[in-house]
């Protein structure tokens, strides 16, 4: 089945040309023809198509033949590379709108981008670029999957107000780009890798090296070393890294709301909220959502190894539970308390990231207005943050104020990962302050400071006037 068979050809829709019969190609007749749109594909040899590869409706022809059928747009389903062997299409194409929807080969090419090397070999036609970011699989599921957005850009107007059309007849967001020097961004945004997650990730993946390297220094190899072969290497697998999720899930999280602490003071000391964020901190507002996101993946995963902590002790000392014995353990209600408070705190910390993750996917929090959204990103995420530290802390509980938590002078990793955390939440605290608070959100809403205004009429004043 393909989405050709379900709707018929709109007989009195402008023929489009598309020029190639690749991969690219089929896909783009098989969308097209969906939408109700004639097209007629143009080949060097057409004789080679196999029959059947497009739909019926599309008509097959050769270059010339397609290109003079269509009435005013033709897509160039052909690599770059081969925008010469066209050519002798230049007077064919004169006054057409030439759709480059070529994508960049490597990320870092200099020179001109393929749609401003098309323009140049076609003077004579409006070249439009788009479509580039749109798959073969995503054109023929179309509208009911996969990514809707396709990027265009053009230095004529009339050319892309007709691709801007097209594209929202094949049921796709057409977003407008500008002028066709955006063209090499749009062209290398299919080769790109995460881009907004190649940082939060590293920063997380940092953050459990050096907490598990932390744990393995502290808990299995100096003990290894100075005790003489006393032998805890098992605890690698399972034991350390559910020691380490935690800690990274909890100051991951406090780097999500670090940033805008950080924003506010700076308003703040700066008594003015129209001079720009370092590009720095303007990056790390950025990647919140990530972070975020992150954090929870860590927080979700030592749940689930927590669970298996268990599973791993019945395994492995089936035998003896077979076995019926009497603890002789007496009732240490101080110790209940302390481990209901942990696994408490911890379990609803877990649920309040759980809502904050939902929320931030885009629709579920393109449901909620601008007030809705900071009161979960903001007020739940606090809530999240403090039932985190609770969780580590009564972990924790009083062993930290005794000696033997510190072997070869190392505290232990909970109490490192709670430092950061727990220094968001006092400056947040701070920023409550009624004179403190008052202050900010009237910076927030246009205030400014004399000094201010005075540091920013000297800069004017420097900047030389033509
Ligand atoms: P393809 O399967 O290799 O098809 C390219 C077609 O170009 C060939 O079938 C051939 O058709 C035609 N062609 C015209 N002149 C040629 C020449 N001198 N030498 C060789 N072939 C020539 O490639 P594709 O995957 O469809 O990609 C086509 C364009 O779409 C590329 O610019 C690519 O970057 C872009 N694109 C592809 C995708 C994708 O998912 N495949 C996604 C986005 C953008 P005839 O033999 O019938 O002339």
């Amino acid at each position: 089945w393909s989405p050709a068979d379900a709707l018929p050809v709109c007989l009195t829709s402008p023929t489009v040309a598309i020029l190639g019969s690749g991969d690219f190609s089929r896909s783009l007749a098989l969308r097209l023809v969906a939408s109700g749109v004639r097209v007629v594909v143009g080949s060097r040899c057409v004789n080679r198509i196999p029959s059947g590869l497009f739909p019926d409706a599309v008509e097959l022809r050769n270059q010339e033949g397609a290109v003079s059928q269509a009435v005013c747009l033709v897509f160039m389903a052909v690599f770059p590379e081969h925008y010469c062997s066209l050519l002798g299409l230049q007077s064919a194409l004169a006054g057409k709108v030439l759709v480059d929807v070529s994508n960049g080969a490597e990320m870092n090419i200099h020179g001109p981008s393929n749609a401003e090397r098309l323009a140049e070999l076609f003077p004579d036609s409006l070249v439009v670029k788009g479509f580039n970011t749109v798959s073969t699989w995503e054109l023929q599921t179309g509208a009911h999957d996969g990514s809707r957005q396709v990027m265009i850009c053009s230095n004529s107007t009339e050319g892309k107000k007709k691709v801007v059309q097209l594209a929202r007849q094949m049921g796709f967001h057409p977003v407008d780009m500008g002028g066709l020097s955006a063209a090499r961004e749009i062209e290398v945004a299919p080769l790109r890798l995460f881009p907004s997650w190649s940082g939060p990730v590293v920063v997380t993946f940092l953050l459990f090296l050096f907490f598990y390297g932390y744990g393995f220094l502290r808990g299995i190899l100096l003990p290894f070393l100075a005790q003489g072969g006393h032998n805890a290497f098992y605890r690698l697998a399972l034991d350390l890294v559910n020691e380490s999720l935690p800690a990274v899930a909890l100051v991951t999280l406090a780097l999500v709301y670090f940033p805008g602490l950080f924003a506010a003071w700076l308003q703040l000391w700066r008594g003015t909220k129209y001079q720009r964020f370092p590009s720095w901190l303007d990056n790390w507002l950025q990647r919140r959502k990530q972070l975020g996101l992150l954090s929870f993946l860590c927080a979700a995963l030592h749940g689930v190894y927590s669970l298996c902590l268990p599973l791993r002790r019945i395994t492995l000392h089936s035998v003896s539970l077979k076995v019926p014995h009497k603890s002789s353990e007496p009732w240490d209600e101080l110790g209940v308390w302390r481990s209901d408070l942990y696994l408490s705190c911890g379990v609803l910390g877990l649920g309040v990231l759980s809502l904050l993750a939902i929320t931030s996917l885009p629709t579920v929090g393109n449901t909620l207005n601008w007030r809705e959204f900071t009161f979960v990103q903001s007020g739940l995420g606090y809530i999240a943050l403090t039932l985190s530290i609770m969780h580590t802390l009564f972990f924790g509980w009083d062993f930290a104020f005794h000696i033997e938590a510190y072997p070869f002078y190392m505290p232990p990793s909970y109490l490192l990962a709670v430092v950061v955390p727990c220094i968001v939440l006092v400056c947040r605290c701070f920023l409550l302050l009624p004179c403190i608070f008052t202050r900010l959100t009237r910076i927030r809403r246009g205030w400014e400071s004399k000094l201010s205004q005075l540091c920013i009429d000297s800069k004017l004043r420097s900047i030389p006037q033509f």
